[in-house]
């Protein structure tokens, strides 16, 4: 980038999509038949995607993406092409190619967000240890219709269960397919096999010893299948919630600062799990539960008074794990000035909002000045304005806010650039916008 205030000349990378924008309808034909799936990043990881996917399905342009790096045929080197075989818009462009663009313009919004603390540096709290303690950007994929578990709450544990179930099915699927072969290549079941075979035969008989094995070993994946199914169909969607707040946030070994949003989200996602199920009960621990803002005290109370949620004022020191997979927290209640413990079917981590990962690189790129927590630096005057006459920032680029203020700071910092740009007479800079 380089230029100033009504002129400046920016370089802008359009990574390759492999997939023709004029041309896709979004229609999803594509990503239904492709073969591969991966880990689905939007869904916090708790799902799956296809390597040709939209990253969330509200995006605009609503126009699929091929993932060069896991797709079979341009990351792999293997030979598929289906999607431009199911492609009945003919929008599949393996030869796309990323395309530096050059733009002139007048004033440069920066929109460029934040990003949730990782709770993985607190050890006490267990998060990637404890499968049944989330973040609270991963309860809201839970949360929703949308998400990985279509809005059910069901526990990680169990989805990891589901999974080890999925797998184990698999592999006994195969077993038995090679078990079946040697049944009909033999004219015999394997329980008439079994009832003649002597293991001292084995040295002279290997394909039989072979057969032996594979008898064992689907007896032995039934018998584990059958165990696991068993804890599943005793399982049952998360009834029992609790939310730690702070995470990260006014902690002088992290951040110093309140994230100001996470008081209000933690309420709404226990506002929305009981909506769903009016079995769940929740308990929020905070130091204080900021509600700032206008009916944020009365949603606050509702929850309380209709939605089966109790806010406890503690901090909480440890959360350990029964055998169930159950969290327990262990807590100093600082109005019954007592050390207590509860156990929960699931822990929700309120992360910090911190700087968004590029944001150093974005700030040495435009020449510009952060702040003391590492967002960009503003005047509190004139909040929008960066340190640099013509660049201006809005929403969580700034720092913590919630929706309706970074839409507001939004709409703020595009009069502020359309300023600029109107100043500035059309043939001086150079046709800008
Ligand atoms: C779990 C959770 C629940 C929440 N629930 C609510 C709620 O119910 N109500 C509410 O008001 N607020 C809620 N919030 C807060 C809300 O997420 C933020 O207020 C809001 O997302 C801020 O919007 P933003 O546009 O500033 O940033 P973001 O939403 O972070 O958007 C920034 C975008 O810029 C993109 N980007 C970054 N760098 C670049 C780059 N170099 N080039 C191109 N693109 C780039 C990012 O990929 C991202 O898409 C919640 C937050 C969390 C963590
Ligand atoms: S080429 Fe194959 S693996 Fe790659 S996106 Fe298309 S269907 Fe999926
Ligand atoms: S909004 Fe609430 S949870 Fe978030 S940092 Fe501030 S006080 Fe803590």
């Amino acid at each position: 980038m380089a230029g100033e205030a009504g002129d400046f000349q920016v370089k802008v990378r359009k990574k390759a999509r492999y997939v023709n924008e004029d041309l896709c309808t979004g229609c999803g034909a594509c990503a239904e038949k492709c073969p591969t799936s991966v880990t689905d990043d939007y869904n916090a990881g708790l799902g799956e995607r296809k390597a040709i996917y939209k990253y969330f399905p509200q995006g605009i342009p609503s126009t699929f993406c091929i993932d060069a790096e896991n797709c079979r045929q341009l990351g792999q080197g293997k030979k598929c092409g289906i999607c431009a075989k199911t492609c009945q818009a003919e929008a599949i462009d393996f030869e796309q190619k990323d395309q530096l663009l050059d733009i002139e313009v007048g004033a440069i919004v920066l929109a460029s967000g934040y990003e949730v603390f990782d709770p993985s540096v607190i050890p006490e709290y267990g998060y990637q240890h404890i499968a049944n303690v989330v973040t609270a950007m991963e309860f809201e994929r839970l949360l929703s219709a949308s998400g990985p578990t279509a809005g059910h709450l069901d526990r990680p544990s169990e989805l990891a269960l589901r999974a080890e179930i999925a797998a184990l099915e698999k592999s006994l699927k195969k077993l038995s397919r090679q078990v079946q072969r040697l049944e009909e290549k033999h004219g015999k079941s394997t329980a008439e096999f079994l009832e003649t075979w002597k293991e001292e035969a084995a040295a002279e008989e290997p394909e039989l010893k072979r057969w032996a094995e594979l008898a064992r070993k689907v007896n032995a994946s039934q018998q584990q299948l059958d165990s696991l199914k068993k804890i599943d169909a005793a399982s049952t969607t998360a009834k029992k919630l609790a939310f730690i707040q702070c995470v990260g946030s006014r902690d002088f070994r992290f951040n110093r600062f309140c994230s100001s949003y996470c008081c209000m989200h933690s309420v709404k996602e226990a506002m929305i799990a009981y909506e769903h199920d009016n079995e769940v009960s929740s308990s929020i621990f905070c130091m204080d539960l900021r509600a700032v803002g206008r009916g944020f005290e009365e949603y606050k109370l509702r929850g309380g008074q209709s939605a089966n949620i109790q806010y406890i004022r503690g901090r909480v020191a440890e959360i350990t794990e029964d055998k169930d997979h159950n969290p327990i927290v262990w807590y100093e209640s600082t109005t019954s000035r007592q050390v207590q413990q509860e156990t929960f079917d699931m822990v929700i981590l309120a992360t910090a909002c911190i700087p968004a990962a590029g944001t150093q690189k974005l700030a040495e790129m435009m020449g510009l000045e952060l702040n003391e927590h590492g967002f960009f630096k503003t005047d509190p005057l004139i909040p929008l304005d960066t340190s640099r006459p013509g660049i201006f920032v809005c929403g969580c680029a700034q720092g913590p806010m919630d929706i309706p203020e970074s839409v507001a700071q939004a709409s703020s910092a595009a009069a502020r650039a359309a300023e600029i740009v109107a100043a500035v007479p059309r043939a001086a800079a150079g046709g800008a916008k």
